[in-house]
């Protein structure tokens, strides 16, 4: 099988990185290139981190096509702490439009509640979040500060194929289990966030793309750590930043450089994932839950026809060394997230598994 013996890890999140990143990360571990010590133990006010998250941004300014008048952040406190920077940061007129598809913007959309009024223009909680609404003439008053959306609901299974019609309003997106799986328009927002530990990196840390413009310097009351002027101001560097995290995700955003950027990881992930969504099609014991135009590249909720059944399957594949299949209680059955650093070989192997166990039960 593998090298390491590693497992191939189907889970929502913290998950898999790739292997070449490991390696190095393994290699410099005890001596970051002759600075004597470990990126651990290192000064996040030393010339050798200010390389380290000076490359770290401008390979994913690099990456993304980022444009000069959006600031790069990374900020602790993970996504949940968006939750309630969003709000408090962006909401001038105390007004925004959220559309709810899942779990995660329902989230949002609590604690956004705190802070302001929140419109939910549009919402699929009628068919359990498995497709996402209509979101091309909604009705969104003048003064609305943004509209929010979770581009890719990680529990649900459910993906944005297409950006609401913001009627030149904000937008802002979670693209947390999405990050960096394909390319990104970044004009198309006011602001991106990510937590890094599903498609990127270790947990720990949310990184931030926001236009410049939205960044206001008349939050002087918000605790210091919750204005995003803090973070831009200081180059993420006010206080001491994730500089572990920041390293190893400098590594990833060097690896997806290496193999062609964000186009080629989109082919990958779309080949990937059409062979679990052409087994599915396929079974009969095993379907999706979620309409398939907005079938997620990233995480894969499907059932079987009882729950019992269901708890068969997970404790099986997981015998057999794939590890982390079951499903959000929320959705139940089994939930395969095949992130960025999910190997084709992962892929197959599961539906190789699965092909077997519906046969042999059949
Ligand atoms: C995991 C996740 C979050 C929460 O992330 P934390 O870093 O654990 O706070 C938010 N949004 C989405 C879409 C997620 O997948």
């Amino acid at each position: 099988m593998m090298k390491y013996e590693r497992t191939f890890n189907f889970s929502a999140g913290p998950a898999m990185m790739p292997e070449c990143v490991l390696e190095e990360i393994r290699d410099e571990m005890m001596n970051y290139r002759g600075s004597g010590m470990c990126v651990m133990e290192m000064s996040h006010r030393s010339a050798v981190f200010q390389t380290i998250i000076d490359e770290a941004q401008q390979d994913l300014r690099r990456l993304m096509n980022i444009p000069d008048n959006y600031k790069v952040l990374f900020i602790q406190g993970g996504a949940t702490l968006q939750f309630s920077m969003i709000p408090m940061n962006l909401m001038k007129n105390g007004k925004a439009v959220y559309i709810e598809t899942g779990a995660w913007s329902k989230k949002a959309i609590a604690e956004a509640k705190k802070v302001g009024e929140v419109i939910v223009a549009a919402s699929s909680k009628d068919k359990n979040y498995s497709y996402i609404p209509d979101c091309s003439d909604l009705d969104i008053p003048e003064d609305t500060d943004y509209v929010y959306i979770c581009e890719n609901e990680t529990i649900h299974g459910v993906t944005w194929q297409q950006l609401p019609n913001t009627k030149g309003h904000v937008l802002v997106s979670d693209q947390s289990s999405m990050f960096l799986s394909k390319p990104c328009n970044v004009s198309d927002y006011g602001m991106i966030y990510a937590g890094v530990q599903k498609n990127v990196g270790p947990a720990g840390m949310v990184v931030v793309i926001i236009r410049e413009d939205l960044i206001r310097d008349d939050l002087g009351d918000l605790p210091v750590y919750m204005q995003y002027k803090t973070h831009a101001d200081a180059d993420s560097l006010y206080n001491t930043p994730n500089c572990w995290d920041i390293y190893c995700c400098g590594k990833v955003f060097k690896y997806l450089l290496s193999i062609g950027g964000l186009e080629e990881m989109h082919k990958r992930n779309q080949e990937k994932a059409k062979i679990l969504y052409d087994f599915l099609d396929g079974s009969k014991m095993f379907n999706g839950t979620v309409e398939k135009s907005v079938r997620s590249l990233m995480n894969v909720p499907f059932v079987t026809e009882s729950k019992e059944l269901d708890a068969e399957v997970v404790a099986a594949t997981k015998a057999a060394g794939y590890d982390n299949l079951k499903g959000h209680k929320s959705v139940g059955g089994l939930r395969a997230s095949i992130y960025n650093a999910m190997p084709k070989e992962g892929v197959e192997a599961l539906v190789e598994f699965l092909t077997k166990f519906e046969q042999e039960r059949g």
